[in-house]
């Protein structure tokens, strides 16, 4: 019944995506109930894994979907998969992964299993380029479903494409980071992408103490 309802929901999809029907923006603080998802992290992983509702789905190796603590008060989101993480199937491996590594054990002071992480799409938009606005919705309802699911306290956004996908707000990074922005269910605090401070080590200073205000913030929830 429910695999029907399933099929059925995508396929309505489909259709109001070939009349040309456009994502909304979500702008709500509220996480919106996806009835159509699973309440299974393994189901929904598996359905993820099949999806091929954006054109990301036509060059993607295998989908990135997320991993960690099925139950972790603090979650990671970045922007989608590089190269390796296409390969893998895993987030962040790669070099960016190294310092996101870092970030969580050496500033956080918390092993890097006991955190969540996941991309804002699951699938490797090609040459790494910034996922197109229709890519990112589609997928949206995924990592929405991945939050209502784990139901983390704190999300960290890792860059703005990660901070604008979840609040529908685009400013830039440099005016958000370390902001504590109260989303109802969790606390979303913006900071620096990994692969930001690979470029420019410089940022390194601000994101620690982003990372130490994160920190307190866990001991206190
Ligand atoms: N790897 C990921 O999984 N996500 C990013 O945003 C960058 C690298």
């Amino acid at each position: 019944m429910n695999r029907l309802y399933n099929a059925l929901q995508l396929k309505r999809l489909y259709q109001l995506k070939q009349l040309g029907v456009k994502y909304i923006p979500m702008v709500e603080k509220r996480i919106p109930s996806q009835p159509s998802l699973p309440n299974d992290l393994k189901l929904l992983e598996r359905i993820v894994s099949q999806c091929q509702l954006c054109a990301l789905s036509k060059t993607r190796t295998k989908t990135v979907f997320g991993e960690g603590d099925p139950q972790a008060k603090l979650m990671f989101v970045g922007e989608g998969p590089g190269a390796q993480e296409d390969i893998s199937g895993r987030p962040f491996v790669g070099r960016a992964g190294d310092v996101l590594t870092k970030m969580i054990e050496n500033a956080i002071e918390i092993p890097r299993g006991d955190v969540y992480i996941t991309n804002i799409v699951k699938c490797r938009p090609p040459k790494n380029r910034t996922p197109k606005p229709e890519e990112a919705f589609t997928c949206l309802p995924y990592l929405m479903k991945q939050i209502e699911i784990i139901g983390p306290k704190i999300i960290v956004a890792l860059g703005a494409t990660a901070y604008h996908y979840l609040t529908g707000d685009k400013s830039g990074i440099t005016k958000v980071r370390g902001e504590i922005i109260d989303m109802g269910s969790y606390k979303l605090v913006p900071t620096y992408h990994p692969s930001y401070l690979l470029r420019n080590p410089s940022a390194k200073k601000e994101s620690y103490q982003d990372l130490l205000k994160i920190k307190r913030l866990l001991c206190e929830n």
